[in-house]
């Protein structure tokens, strides 16, 4: 059986958003925590705008999809004017399900942006939505993360190893 693959960016802010063009996205669902920003920050940066409207131009929507709670998610999303789910509880698909019912989303075109295997791939692997794996972007974490990183390193390691992460430019279009 062939294992599955999935690309991997150093950040959400690295891929170009032509990838997302060409990989047919009109709906792209962002992890908060550590693949936007980090989890202490209630309002986004501006590296988070210019990635809203870079994708808006092209017309794909950005949406949050994060386990964290209300108060700092809504806040967010709400600077960055985003729809917003929160306490998503990934990696169980309930609420990503719902949002692509509720919004008459087609699967196809939807993917996912995630720091964590467990969580955001898990629950991508559920919607069965296409997802790409970054590495955090703060050091920092909530603590509750800092356990599923311990699975999450030595995981992601084995699959860099064998191949099973490559880098978003070498799937770039072909990820269907
Ligand atoms: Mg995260």
């Amino acid at each position: 059986m062939r294992k599955k693959v999935y690309a991997h960016a150093l950040s959400i802010y690295e891929i170009d958003v032509d990838f997302f063009v060409k990989s047919n996205v009109k709906v792209l669902i962002a992890d908060l925590d550590n693949t936007l920003d980090s989890y202490r920050l209630y309002h986004p940066g501006q590296r988070a705008y210019d990635l809203k409207e870079a994708l808006n131009k092209v017309g794909i929507k950005l949406v949050i999809i994060s386990n964290n709670k209300g108060k700092r998610v809504g806040s967010y999303a709400h600077d960055l004017d985003v729809p917003y789910v929160w306490s998503a509880r990934k990696p169980f698909a309930g609420k990503i399900n719902r949002f692509i019912k509720d919004n008459n989303l087609n699967r196809d075109e939807v993917m996912l942006v995630g720091d964590q295997l467990m969580t955001d791939v898990g629950a991508a692997n559920r919607a069965k939505i296409r997802v790409v794996l970054t590495e955090k972007i703060v050091k920092e974490d909530q603590w509750t993360t800092h356990i599923n990183r311990i699975f999450d390193r030595p995981l992601r390691k084995r699959m860099m190893k064998k191949g099973l992460l490559p880098d978003w430019r070498k799937v770039y279009g072909q990820i269907k």
